[in-house]
């Protein structure tokens, strides 16, 4: 697996490309704004062909390209927690004043925690990890011992639980079952900075200690 990142939009959001160089198939993870335009040029560069895209969750700094993909027979998929924010227009605008601008998307498909995916040929495990917002999921790759994490989780700091359907509590206990029980070897992407390691966060995330194993 290969993977193509970019910082994009006016938060600084990463989209992630992975592309399986031996099929020429690739997948999204995250649309910010401007992603439609790199994401293409990748593809041409690449020669890949784009599968689908996935959202780790539903905020306007994630999604905003979303509807193009969709426009170009792209499915899109995301978790239903997070449906509001996603298909209905002006659902952030009330709290996000970026979002009002915002074109919503239609989800083709609903993801559940605990389905296994099969992602570009790989195993691909979708943790329902909320908190943040109600939608978040991660997309663990056992074999490749990563995870894109969307926004419940950064290098040395958590997801902000201050906008609607944000929770302190369910945001720890988010990050506590479903992220650090990963390896602690394990790689995390997060949607916004550099990526981190499970055990570092562990020990070094002043937000929320873990005890390494
Ligand atoms: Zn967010």
């Amino acid at each position: 697996m290969k993977i193509f990142t970019r910082e994009l939009g006016i938060a600084a959001t990463n989209t992630f490309l992975f592309c399986n160089e031996e099929t020429g198939k690739a997948v999204v993870f995250d649309a910010p704004e401007g992603s439609f335009e790199w994401v293409s040029e990748v593809l041409e560069r690449e020669e890949l062909t784009l599968q689908a895209l996935y959202l780790t969750h539903g905020h306007y700094d994630h999604m905003w390209d979303a509807w193009k993909f969709r426009e170009e027979g792209i499915p899109v998929y995301a978790h239903r927690d997070d449906r509001v924010f996603i298909e209905q227009a002006g659902a952030q605008g009330k709290f996000f004043r970026n979002a009002v601008a915002m074109k919503p998307v239609q989800v083709d498909s609903w993801l559940e925690a605990g389905e296994p995916l099969v992602i570009l040929e790989e195993p691909c495990e979708v943790r329902h990890v909320p908190g943040h917002c109600p939608g978040n999921v991660l997309f663990y790759f056992p074999n490749l011992e990563l995870a894109v994490v969307g926004d419940a989780i950064f290098a040395g700091s958590v997801g902000r639980v201050d906008l609607p359907g944000g929770d302190w509590s369910i945001l720890e206990n988010s990050i506590r079952t479903q992220i650090y029980t990963l390896p602690d070897s394990a790689e995390l992407l997060p949607g916004h900075g550099p990526s981190t390691r499970v055990g570092r966060e562990k020990t070094a995330n002043m937000f929320i200690r873990g005890s390494t194993s």
